[in-house]
């Protein structure tokens, strides 16, 4: 159960409130957001919800019976904007796009990409500055020496900045450089870091575990929503299965699914669910087909100089063309009548 509360409401109304939750068999838990403040119950027992509808300092209430509350949709069924300032946003209804190379390498390398995006009308830009490497030996990232130069030019171009966030003690020293935190799939249950992001006015866009259920996605998402920030975004990027012909196993059938259960915005990374770079247009755009709000591949100058994840990485002809083709078959998507 999720019951909203009034702005206004007194001390003494909410310890009423919560004391009758609490004698219904309902374990009760306050969430306070940026946006609003929050009751969640959570039990089993059958009870009118006009018994507490009534009660004072309430805004609403709801039953929902999701292992997930707050980013469920349903109690929330208007789907969420992510605002991320200069008019630009994440948002149902519109098709981000968000492109960049997998690692920040260099004060000209940020130039090129940043011009050839400008060129596009493509207004964020991921890359990785800590890099969560399967092996030890390989480019780690710049870390915040190449945010700080990412930051100079994205802000004086008018472009955000997406960008991983690996643990929690980079969270602060990243802050002021980042307009969307991103947690990698490897990290996507790391609760600690997730529980820390709660607590940060930017947006967070949560990856899929290379092994996570849709629904431990949505969990995830809820330690940040419960931690006190509602500003998320779902990514999924590809599960690890049997597969081997390609890197992951991009699930598109999570897209929909993301969708109905939740009010948040869903991307694509159809980089990292494939990775092979002559196939990532097609799943990108089978990504707007089955309805994600953005797409997220990576891009670069000359992808098999790139230092990380080159094989997967598009030229800027390449993502020239994407970027208009997921911009036509937005428009088609958009003439169907599809959920
Ligand atoms: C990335 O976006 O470069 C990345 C490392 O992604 P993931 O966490 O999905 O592997
Ligand atoms: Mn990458």
């Amino acid at each position: 159960m999720i019951i909203q509360l009034n702005q206004d409401i007194s001390i003494s109304q909410k310890e009423a409130l919560m004391d009758k939750v609490n004698r219904m068999g309902y374990k009760v838990t306050e969430v306070k957001t940026q946006v609003g403040d929050y009751l969640i119950g959570i039990g089993k027992s059958a009870f009118d919800i006009r018994k507490i509808g009534v009660l004072d300092g309430i805004q609403d209430i709801h039953i929902v019976s999701d292992e997930y509350k707050l980013v469920s949709k349903k109690w929330k069924v208007k789907p969420t904007r992510i605002d991320l300032g200069e008019g630009i946003g994440i948002e149902d209804g519109d098709m981000a796009i968000i492109t960049g190379p997998c690692s920040i390498e260099s004060e000209e390398q940020i130039a090129k990409v940043i011009a050839h995006m400008k060129e596009n009308q493509i207004t964020m830009m991921r890359g990785g500055v800590f890099k969560p490497r399967s092996s030890p030996y390989a480019f780690r990232g710049l870390g915040m020496d190449g945010l700080k130069l990412w930051y100079q030019q994205a802000k004086a171009a008018g472009i955000k900045i997406v960008t991983e966030v690996m643990q929690v003690s980079q969270i602060e020293e990243m802050h002021d450089y980042v307009d969307v935190f991103q947690v990698g799939a490897r990290n996507t249950q790391n609760f600690n870091l997730l529980d820390e992001l709660g607590k940060v006015d930017k947006a967070v866009m949560i990856k899929r575990g290379i092994s996570g259920t849709i629904e431990e996605l949505l969990q995830s998402a809820e330690y940040v929503f419960s931690g006190g920030n509602e500003k998320l975004i779902l990514c999924e990027r590809g599960i690890r299965t049997y597969e081997k012909a390609s890197r992951n196993t991009l699930d598109l059938n999570a897209v929909p699914i993301l969708k109905s259960k939740s009010h948040l915005p869903v991307i694509v990374d159809p980089s990292h669910g494939i990775g092979i770079r002559e196939f990532v247009p097609q799943m990108a755009l089978a990504g707007v087909m089955a309805g994600a709000d953005g797409i997220i591949y990576e891009s670069h100058e000359n992808p098999d100089k790139a230092y990380s994840d080159g094989q997967q990485t598009l030229n800027f002809d390449q993502s020239a063309l994407l970027a208009d083709q997921i911009r036509r078959t937005f428009a088609l998507r958009k003439t169907f009548d599809l959920l």
